[in-house]
């Protein structure tokens, strides 16, 4: 009896063992919430951070924190056999090209790539922000310690390099710090246009902006609660794409918002203590994110924040007034939940990275049909593919089908009228690629 068990028992753990990877859990657990707090406080103490700051002086100004976070990123890369590729990437922006923009400035970001082995050119991002503004967003000498928006971005992005730096990826991972936010995206815009002309294969971009507030304005206190925005369908698409759209559905289904699920689900299957909120939207009410100049440029973006956002922490001169606080300080920023949302970040770009691209091309036939049919263009380094299908209501992909490495499989007795499909590349460690809208017909 005992040994038929113990084989029985090994051919289950041998045929699940595409469901989780253990590297995952080590990833969670080295991020540090105490490296977080050093960081996000050197980021304050540079005393402002407005991209219209000070270049010139080592301790205050965007020029001091710029080049602290390049050799932050020179030290990682320097424990890693020199892993990173460090460098920065500029545009020049005259004055006067909006009413943000007082006098010409160069807006600088500092990117570090950590070279994929088998797809180089193939690329995730996670990106924060080094500027900081206060209540007049045209005035760059005053105190701007933007502990949370976004020192805490920035510091999780540089936390992220340091654990992940300890692994080899397939794919190219980009850690950067965006500048020109609060100016107009300006660094964004520079980096897509840079990502555009280089020929990137981008995957997508995690733009986290604002990661470290536990305590809203709505007077809900969490450390679990997060929000990730995601646009329903790219800006970018052809009116061609548009009114196919109006018969085939895919209104809610755009790049950015398969990206936005992906995080979903790898946080709740690896972090299931977490609340993850998918918000349909680019990004809240009105406002703006560096994700937004990634999707103009038609690249998948999404942005990772606090649920629970406090106004009169943000973009506000440091003062007291009818009793209140003002002002983007340290003492608000939770270390803790920083250092999760750091994870969440981390754990799927290691996914996305050590899994396969998707496939390109993903059709689907079956029109008065009983049977729901897929098939979809094959993917080098694919071990197999699944199938995922949801109700039309449904903001997650439900149900799936491995059905091995093939390119087409049918669905039998599930009716193409009363889900939504697509497929997704399976990885030989179980990693999973986005999942692929049908992007074409066939009857
Ligand atoms: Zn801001």
């Amino acid at each position: 009896m005992k040994p038929i068990y113990t084989t029985l028992l090994f051919l289950f753990s041998a045929l699940s063992f595409a469901q989780t990877d253990l590297r995952i859990y080590d990833i969670i657990n080295s991020v540090s919430a105490e490296r977080i707090e050093k960081d996000v406080t050197t980021l304050a103490n540079f005393g402002t951070r407005h991209t219209l700051s000070d270049t010139i002086s080592q301790t205050r100004g965007i020029g001091a924190a710029r080049r602290w976070i390049k050799s932050e990123f020179d030290r990682i890369s320097s424990n890693c056999n020199n892993c990173l590729e460090v460098f920065y990437q500029k545009d020049l922006v005259k004055k006067g090209d909006n009413a943000r923009i007082v006098h010409d400035v160069w807006v600088v970001n500092v990117v570090a790539i950590q070279r994929g082995t088998k797809y180089p050119n193939r690329y995730i991002i996670m990106s924060g922000d080094i500027d900081s503004r206060v209540s007049d967003p045209a005035d760059f000498t005053s105190e701007s310690p933007g502990a949370n928006d976004n020192a805490s971005g920035m510091a999780g992005t540089i936390e992220a390099a340091r654990v992940l730096s300890k692994y080899q990826f397939e794919s190219s991972i980009i850690y950067v710090g965006l500048s020109g936010e609060e100016q107009g995206l300006y660094g964004g815009k520079g980096l897509a246009a840079h990502a555009k002309e280089k020929g990137w294969d981008i995957v997508g971009i995690l733009n986290n902006d604002m990661i470290g507030n536990i305590t809203g304005v709505d007077g809900v206190v969490s450390n679990t609660d997060f929000r990730i925005f995601s646009e329903p369908v790219p800006p970018t698409e052809t009116e061609q794409q548009r009114n196919a759209r109006r018969f085939y559905g895919g209104e809610v289904d755009g790049i950015s918002r398969q990206l936005a699920r992906y995080v979903y689900q790898t946080t709740k299957t690896y972090m299931p203590e977490m609340n993850p909120m998918m918000i349909y939207r680019l990004d809240r009410f009105g406002r703006g994110g560096h994700h937004r100049p990634f999707n103009d440029a038609g690249f998948a973006g999404i942005r990772i924040m606090e649920a629970h956002e406090n106004y009169t922490q943000q973009h506000q001169d440091i003062r007291m007034e009818d009793g209140i606080a003002y002002g983007d300080v340290l003492e608000h920023v939770n270390f803790d939940y920083a250092k999760k949302l750091t994870a969440v970040n981390a754990i799927n770009l290691a996914s996305i990275a050590w899994g396969p691209p998707a496939p390109e091309t993903v059709e689907i036939g079956g029109i008065v049909e009983p049977n729901a049919k897929l098939r979809w263009s094959k993917v080098d380094g694919a071990v197999g593919y699944k199938i995922y299908w949801r109700d039309t209501t449904s903001p997650t992909w439900d149900n799936y089908r491995y059905v091995g490495d093939v390119t087409e499989h049918t669905l039998e007795g599930i009716v193409i009228d009363n889900f939504f499909f697509g497929v997704a590349a399976i990885g030989k460690d179980g990693h999973e690629s986005p999942v692929v809208f049908p992007n074409k017909i066939f009857r």
